[in-house]
């Protein structure tokens, strides 16, 4: 059974079809970038599969269940987290406690946290953070405020953040957008160790082509809403269709 399922998923603003009978899969332990033009639906997939958007038809199943019915909140505590999102920061609060919270609302669901009773769990709080700091390399810095962190930083809190959540599924939009090429450089690394050491599953928009070749076991193509070819790395590069539409021949 796949991780994630999208079936015949469609998505219509008004006269616009951002997505057309969109129809993935991603197994658990796969890495998967999902490219395409501006404007093909990439930021409306990822927003289908959080439940920030509602899909005009279709079906979404995370672990065999369809997720429709559920807030995006919800779908968090399922394991699906989306990364790289500024919201997700307390600027006031230290690095370290931002990662708490991160913990936290995984352990316990955003907004139950008076339901935390037993006092080995602040133990398991505090590893899970501590461990995420180690992973993402922002221990050094656990007591500076969030606010306080550069900006390339700042991004490497919001992926910890995320997986801190421990998530089952990781989705990224365009997580090296508006970085110098040494940020670039720090991220890819960043989620190349994170890829290493944690049998993370993820789905990466990314159009710089050299990452996506790099980082992917699989690549799916979407072209104005629809899939237009699926393949590993290899597959991709070789496909006509792929460079015709994307790549510019
Ligand atoms: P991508 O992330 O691949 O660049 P998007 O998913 O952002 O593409 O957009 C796909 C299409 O849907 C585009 O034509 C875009 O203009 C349109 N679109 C996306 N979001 C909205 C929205 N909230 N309202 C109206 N049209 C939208
Ligand atoms: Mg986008």
């Amino acid at each position: 059974m796949p991780l994630l399922e999208t079936e015949n998923l469609v998505k219509r603003f008004g006269g616009v079809t951002a997505t057309d009978d969109v129809s993935v899969s991603i197994e658990s332990n796969e890495r998967v970038s999902l490219i395409g033009p501006n404007g093909a639906g990439k930021s409306t997939l990822i927003n289908l599969i959080t439940r920030r958007l509602d899909p005009t038809e279709g079906e979404i199943r995370f672990n065999g269940e369809s997720i429709l019915g559920l807030k995006p909140h919800d779908v968090v505590q399922r394991g699906v987290s989306k990364s790289f999102q500024t919201a997700s920061i307390f600027p006031q609060l230290p690095v370290i406690d931002n990662a708490r919270i991160a913990a936290l609302g995984a352990e316990h669901g955003a907004f139950r946290l008076n339901l935390l009773s037993r006092l080995d769990s602040y133990d398991e709080v505090d590893a899970v953070a501590r461990e995420t700091l180690q992973d993402v390399g922002l221990w050094a810095e656990r007591e500076t405020a969030a606010a306080d962190l550069p900006y390339g930083d700042k991004r490497r809190l919001e992926l910890g953040i995320a997986l801190a959540a421990e998530p089952d599924l990781l989705l990224m939009d365009e997580p090296t957008a508006g970085m110098s090429p040494e940020e670039t450089a720090a991220t890819v690394e960043l989620i190349e160790n994170v890829k290493a050491e944690r049998d993370l599953t993820f789905l990466l928009v990314e159009h710089d082509m050299e990452i996506v070749m790099n980082i992917s076991d699989r690549i799916i193509v979407l072209d104005r809403g629809s899939v237009i070819a699926q393949g590993t790395p290899e597959e991709i590069r070789e496909s006509e269709r792929v460079q015709d539409a994307y790549l510019g021949g």
